[in-house]
């Protein structure tokens, strides 16, 4: 008998301890090199715990299937291989500390603590078994964890073959953190599946299916140039287009003045030089109308600026990036219904939210494969004080097996 505790922690401590930090300043997919290392031992693996169809893409994309021993929906899961890029050291150092209450010394040689008067979450899990990092880097829980969830209840379909489970499929992909990118070109032919999950939410009970539709866009204005003395009535100044734009929209829907199910267009950054300005666009909202009508006032708003300016040379490009994974499915639909009685009868409860970003599974529901998430457990992503309780650890394991269990009972 596998004990579940002890697999989750080793197979984490494992995996973190490949440094698989994506970069950002790289173009290519996968962007690092770790991310490749830990694709092939997690190749290795899952031809080790007997999957069929076990494959890494030229992406670092791994793909593996365990076919089922009983009817039922195929069953997805999708995990992202890279942490974060947030300039703290890229190698990780996990440690498992019994929490006995107060504030917690990550680090005696560089003196860094978590401290309970910023994290007073802390407080919730005295004396129990917790993950930290060592105060240099994230924990990487994200989304590491998840890579540990999904692998133990692999083993544990191995180790208990009178266990009934559909058809799995597994991938693991890169780049999560810089856009998507994995998911994105994540070949569905090879993860052929009914619905998926993703496990890349944070505190116990939370479960995401609703999530940003996202947009990104591009103006580019060329202006006319002239020396400053003979200007008059000639000079476009670029810089000044892309303000007159900007000064088009609502100042009260931008990221800074919204919260919960407001969306927003973000004017993100600029270029410009005496000829030539670009200027960079966000647009997201939860509403897929709402999400297209704030694409259409970018429209409308650059007809009325090209009237203003008939000189300036204007395009503006707007590309969809991902979307909400609500527009495919609903609470009722078998897919989020499975994990809420999964949840129920786990006796946790669930804490539902409408994502302000996207996941792996909105990327993957906008290529038409719905794909909802759940908690991994952990608190603080993207951060040094990012921690894992053991207890929340394994009530997200148990929601994985108990997903497999209800898919079985079809
Ligand atoms: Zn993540």
């Amino acid at each position: 008998m596998l004990d579940l505790k002890q697999e989750l922690v080793s197979r984490f401590m494992r995996y973190a301890a490949i440094p698989s930090q994506s970069d950002e300043e790289i173009t290519a997919v996968p962007s690092s090199q770790g991310q490749r290392e830990l694709s092939s031992l997690l190749a290795r693996e899952l031809s080790e715990l007997g999957l069929a169809d076990v494959y890494v893409d030229e992406h670092a994309i791994c793909y593996g299937t365990l076919k089922g021993n009983c009817k039922g929906p195929a069953l997805g899961w999708c995990a992202h291989l890279d942490t974060v890029d947030v300039s703290l050291s890229s190698s990780i150092h996990p440690q498992l500390i019994r929490y006995t209450g107060g504030d917690v010394c990550l680090n005696e040689e560089k003196q860094i603590y978590l401290k309970t008067a910023e994290h007073p979450e802390l407080e919730r899990y005295r004396g129990e078994e917790i993950l930290f990092s060592d105060g240099t880097s994230v924990l990487g829980a994200d989304n590491k964890s998840a890579i540990a969830n999904i692998m133990t209840m692999l083993a544990v379909l191995a180790d208990n073959p009178e266990l009934k489970h559909p058809e799995i499929r597994v991938a693991f992909v890169p780049d999560e953190e810089k856009g998507l990118c994995g998911s994105k070109l994540l070949d569905l032919n090879r993860f052929k599946v009914d619905f998926a999950y993703t496990i890349d939410s944070c505190e116990l009970g939370e479960v995401v299916w609703e999530t940003f539709n996202a947009g990104s866009g591009t103006l580019k204005v060329q202006g006319v140039s002239a020396h400053p003395m003979s200007a008059k009535g000639v000079l476009v100044n670029p810089l000044l287009v892309v303000h007159d734009y900007i000064a088009m929209f609502d100042r009260s829907q931008t990221p800074e003045c919204t919260a919960d199910k407001d969306g927003y267009w973000w004017f993100q950054g600029g270029f410009s030089d005496p000829l030539n300005a670009t200027l960079s666009i966000n647009i997201r909202d939860h509403d897929k109308e709402r999400y297209e009508w704030r694409k259409q006032v970018l429209r409308d708003n650059l007809e009325l600026l090209q009237r203003r300016h008939p000189k300036a040379r204007l395009e503006l490009t707007l590309v969809d990036v991902y979307e909400n994974i609500a527009n495919h499915v609903t609470r009722d639909d078998k897919p989020v219904a499975m994990l809420y009685q999964a949840l129920s009868e786990l006796n946790i409860k669930a804490r539902t939210y409408a994502m302000r970003g996207g996941t792996d599974g909105s990327a993957l529901s906008a290529k038409g494969l719905v794909t909802p998430n759940y908690f991994t457990g952990a608190h603080n992503f993207h951060s040094y004080a990012e921690f894992l309780p053991l207890s929340s650890f394994e009530k997200s394991l148990q929601v994985t097996l108990k997903l497999v269990e209800l898919a079985s009972r079809d």
